[in-house]
């Protein structure tokens, strides 16, 4: 088994290209044959693509634009396939000169190293370790113990795994995977576009779909626990409850539920990748327990009751309802859909597409398409495009709308999606498009299936608030009964209760959740004062709202921790604790950075959303860009840290 596959030859005719070319990507395939065939004159400055996400497909390419490229492509592809199909010999100009072309010159040294990276494109894992244990510390009795083998974790067993340090993963379920495995409702897919959302150094060039659905995800995360020696060191069904700092050996004592009872178990360093959305939250209605009918949490969707025919009541309309509604309308008897709180949606028309055929066929034969593929996407819906639409500019005249003009342009552009689609339904109008600013709170993704399931004559869109829920069903604030044979709860997670249900003990017997008080904060989300040795991954302000992948985040965390673990074993210490007052400054940064974005603005103060704690700080977001967290990730320093 392998993630990537080797490429194929190019055997076939102009006119068999040519076919293939209509389902190209063109922008990403200009940049891959201008690279391996070092022909830079493929990339024409009036070929140069929009990086705007909504700009259109191709780049924002008009027709003619698009028939250029593609006739520039067959030619390109034409000689590469009668010289031989040679290995690229390319080189780092050329590779300046193709990333010149999508992101511009002053992006480009910036952002050159991290994309060498995050690309992989000479063909090397430049994240990995460039230290192993046997080098540094070869007698130093040292084990790390990871909670959690979904993306983050089964990361830091990779990275672990290649420098050599002995690990365990504890894995509360049967399966790795986490969200990838605990989120099986209905039309579950990613909605970061997959030659993204992968890791840098296991990129598939034959990812089925665009926006993978959950079963392929889940069967990618196993491949890469098997494929790079990770399987044998998790052990499923273990449920760490707690964590205590041993003051006196420098290590952590977790308390951890098996099936054969509990067991203790000692790490010197302790990684949590439990994730920021894995506890489910259940809403407090009046009534809830009275239900007679069967009623669940999405992401503990209830397989064995069967909808058909039935009257369905959800309540919320997340990220998860979005995907499952449209799929179980066309099952169905009825379907309530009860809304708080509407949500933005861009227009993503290949939402739900295959990669289409010639586009596959192309990933397979040309050398580094995907990569640049990828290359796309990272600018596209990272850096280069969005965030700058939802930073507020305080000279905006019209905050309760948006905040700042650029992001009145995203306001503009998806409220011309709603509207182009419910021209035959004005009346669902003024309920579905939101009256706050574009990126308050979680922007969703729609191919039009959401506002085509709720126009379903069995379909009604309710947005009363809640007053209780009866044995029959769900109660409006108007008096309303609606009445529902199952509830489904699309109803969110516990996202700002870090690390809950886990107890977690630190220097002195600090408990964690105590020392945060409902708000997380560690610095650069993942070291915390008095808590030694304990490192977080996806833990506070490491959530990326409009640019990028969290595997990315993940990424920059894992290669930071491994810096860690080099600092003290190379320099023969027990313990690192990171400085109050490097924590404390970080995290003023970080507040004053949220506050200048769409969600952290006073315009966002009255938005609901899993982006904020209770007490209203956001404790999910990080709200600068990529390259800034790679940056600070990038090696830890020595001075931020105690070490002993
Ligand atoms: P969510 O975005 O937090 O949505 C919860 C929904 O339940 C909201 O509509 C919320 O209304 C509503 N709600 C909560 N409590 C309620 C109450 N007491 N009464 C009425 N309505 C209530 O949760 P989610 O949809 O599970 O998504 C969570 C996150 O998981 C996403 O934002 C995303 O990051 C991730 N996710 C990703 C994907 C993907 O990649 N495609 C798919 C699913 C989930 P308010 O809006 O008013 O709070």
């Amino acid at each position: 088994m392998s993630i990537s596959r080797p490429l194929q030859p190019i055997r076939e005719d102009d006119a068999t290209l040519a076919k293939v070319l209509a389902d190209a990507h063109l922008p990403s395939l200009l940049a891959a044959l201008a690279y391996v065939t070092a022909d830079l004159a493929l990339l024409r400055p009036e070929l140069k693509p929009n990086t705007f996400f909504l700009a259109g497909e191709q780049g924002g390419y008009t027709p003619e634009q698009q028939s250029e490229a593609r006739a520039l492509c067959l030619a390109a592809l034409a000689r590469y396939r009668d010289a031989g199909c040679p290995k690229p010999a390319a080189s780092e100009a050329t590779l300046r000169s193709v990333l010149e072309f999508v992101i511009g010159p002053d992006a480009l040294d910036a952002y050159l190293p991290l994309l060498q990276e995050e690309l992989s494109i000479a063909g090397r894992d430049l994240r990995a370790p460039d230290w192993t244990k046997p080098g540094v510390a070869p007698n130093a009795d040292f084990r790390v113990a990871i909670i959690g083998a979904g993306m983050s974790g089964l990361l830091a067993a990779v990275r672990l795994g290649q420098a050599g340090v002995p690990y365990v993963i504890l894995e509360k379920n049967v399966e790795v995977g986490g969200t990838w495995y605990e989120n099986t409702y209905p039309g579950c897919r990613v909605d970061v576009a997959n030659h993204f959302y992968s890791y840098s150094f296991a990129q598939k060039e034959d990812w089925p779909q665009r926006f993978s659905p959950q079963g392929v995800l889940l069967d990618y995360f196993r491949d890469c626990a098997e494929e790079f020696g990770v399987k044998p060191h998790v052990r499923f069904q273990h449920e760490v409850l707690a964590a205590e700092f041993d003051e006196a050996r420098g290590t952590w004592r977790l308390r951890v539920r098996t099936p054969s009872g509990e067991e203790t178990l000692e790490a010197n360093a302790l990684i949590s990748a439990v994730g920021q959305l894995n506890q489910p939250k259940l809403p407090e209605l009046p009534g809830m327990a009275r239900f007679r009918g069967p009623a669940f949490h999405s992401a503990r969707w209830d397989h064995s009751v069967p909808l058909t025919g039935k009257r369905v009541a959800v309540i919320g309309t997340g990220a998860s309802a979005a995907q499952f509604v449209p799929v179980i309308a066309n099952e169905v008897a009825e379907l309530t859909v009860l809304q708080r709180t509407p949500n933005w949606m861009f227009p993503v028309a290949e939402y739900h597409d295959d990669v289409p055929a010639g586009l596959a066929w192309l990933f397979r034969r040309v050398p580094h398409y995907a990569h640049f593929f990828r290359f796309w996407l990272f600018w596209t819906t990272g850096d280069g495009s969005l965030l700058p639409r939802v930073e507020v500019d305080p000279a905006w005249p019209h905050p309760e709308r948006a905040v700042s003009a650029g992001n009145d342009e995203l306001r503009a552009l998806a409220t011309a999606a709603f509207e182009l689609q419910l021209a035959d339904r004005p009346d669902l109008l003024p309920k579905v498009v939101p009256p706050y600013p574009p990126a308050s709170k979680r922007i969703l993704f729609d191919n039009g299936a959401w506002l085509a399931a709720l126009k379903r004559p069995n379909v009604r869109l309710v947005t009363e608030p809640i007053r209780e829920i009866t044995e029959r069903g769900v109660v409006t604030a108007d008096g309303a009964e609606h009445a529902a044979d199952v509830i489904v709860y699309a109803t969110g997670f516990q996202a700002s209760r870090f690390l809950t249900p886990m107890r977690i003990t630190g220097r002195g017997g600090v408990d964690l959740h105590q020392r945060w008080d409902g708000n997380a904060r560690a610095y650069l989300g993942i070291t915390v004062p008095d808590f030694p040795n304990l490192f977080l991954l996806y833990g506070p302000n490491t959530n990326i709202v409009v640019n990028g992948s969290i595997v990315y985040f993940s990424e920059c965390e894992v290669r930071y921790v491994l810096g860690c673990l080099r600092l003290l074993l190379a320099g023969r210490h027990r313990t690192l604790d990171v400085r109050p007052e490097v924590h404390d400054a970080y995290n003023r940064r970080i507040d004053s950075g949220n506050s200048r974005m769409a969600w952290g603005a006073p315009s966002a103060a009255h938005v609901n959303s899993w982006y904020k704690s209770p007490s209203g700080r956001v404790a999910q977001n990080w709200p600068f860009t990529l390259l800034e967290y790679w940056r600070q990730t990038k090696e830890p320093r020595p001075g931020d840290y105690v070490f002993a």
